[in-house]
C-alpha cells in the first residue's frame, strides 16, 4: 500500500483462529469499503460517523473474502534471490541445496555431482560467465522438468478439447507462476530450485486456471481433487524461499 494516509489507525478483529489487522480510515463516504493490497495489507474506509462495533462486524462478515484476496496475492511470492556466482555460494535444485565450485577447465561446463554444482571455465575466473552458464543450465533443466510435469498432469484434468497449454519459463520477481490470457502456463525459472512436490503444486494450480480463471470455489474444488494436500505444498513452498 503506497498511499498511506494520515487520518487512519490500525484496528483488528478476530475471525476464528485468525486475527485480521487493518488500517481504518474515515472519510466522507456513505458506505464502508474494504481493499486488500498486493502486499497483503488491508484498508477499511468507513463513514465518519460509523461506530467501531458496526465497522468490526462488517469487516468480520467480509473476512472470508479478505482472506481469499490475501491468499490470491500471497499465492506464491518467491523470496528475493540475491545470488553470488563464486565458489561456496549455495544453489537449490529440486529442493536440494548444492554448493557451487568454480574451477578452470578445458571447456565451459556445468555438472551436478554429490552435493556440489561444478562449473568449469576455460577463462577462469569470470563470475559473469558463471552466472550465464548456470542460468542456461537451470533453464534447460527447468524446461525438461516442467514440461514433464505438464505432460503428466494435463491428461488428469477435466475432459475437454482444449489443447495442452504451452509452457513459458522466465525469471519473475513476484510470482511462481501464472496462467496467461492467451492460455499459456508461465513459470518462474527459480521454481526449479523448489522441492518436486511444490513444483507439481504450482504446475497443477496453473493448469486449473485453464478451466477456472479466478480463485473461486470451483477452482479450489478442482485443485483439491487433483492435489488433496495442496495447502501443505503451498506452505512448504512459501517457507522454501530461494
Ligand atoms: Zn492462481
Amino acid at each position: 500500500m503506497s498511499d498511506l494516509l494520515k487520518n487512519q489507525h490500525i484496528d483488528k478483529i478476530q475471525f476464528g483462529s485468525k486475527q485480521i489487522s487493518y488500517y481504518l480510515l474515515r472519510s466522507a463516504r456513505k458506505t464502508l469499503a474494504i481493499s486488500v493490497y498486493p502486499d497483503l495489507k488491508i484498508r477499511v474506509t468507513a463513514p465518519q460517523e460509523a461506530d467501531l462495533e458496526s465497522i468490526r462486524s462488517k469487516v468480520k462478515k467480509r473476512a472470508p473474502w479478505i482472506i481469499r484476496q490475501q491468499v490470491y496475492f500471497s499465492d506464491y511470492l518467491p523470496g528475493k534471490p540475491s545470488k553470488t556466482y563464486v565458489s561456496g555460494a549455495s544453489f537449490h535444485y529440486l529442493g536440494r541445496q548444492y554448493r557451487l565450485k568454480v574451477k578452470k577447465g578445458h571447456e565451459d561446463q556445468v555438472k551436478l555431482s554429490g552435493r556440489f554444482l561444478f562449473v568449469s571455465l576455460v577463462n577462469y575466473p569470470n563470475s559473469k560467465k558463471v552466472r550465464l552458464l548456470l542460468q542456461s543450465w537451470m533453464k534447460a533443466k527447468a524446461k525438461l522438468y516442467f514440461d514433464k510435469k505438464l505432460q503428466e498432469w494435463w491428461p488428469k484434468m477435466p475432459a475437454n478439447n482444449i489443447p495442452k497449454p504451452k509452457l513459458i519459463i522466465k525469471p519473475m520477481k513476484k510470482r511462481w507462476g501464472s496462467f496467461t490470457k492467451t492460455g499459456k502456463v508461465l513459470l518462474n525459472l527459480e521454481l526449479i530450485g523448489a522441492p518436486a512436490s511444490c513444483i507439481e503444486y504450482v504446475v497443477v494450480h496453473e493448469l486449473c486456471h485453464a478451466f477456472h480463471k479466478n480463485h473461486g470455489k470451483a477452482f479450489y474444488r478442482l485443485l483439491e481433487n487433483l492435489i488433496p494436500d495442496w495447502k501443505n505444498r503451498k506452505e512448504k513452498l512459501e517457507k522454501f524461499g530461494i
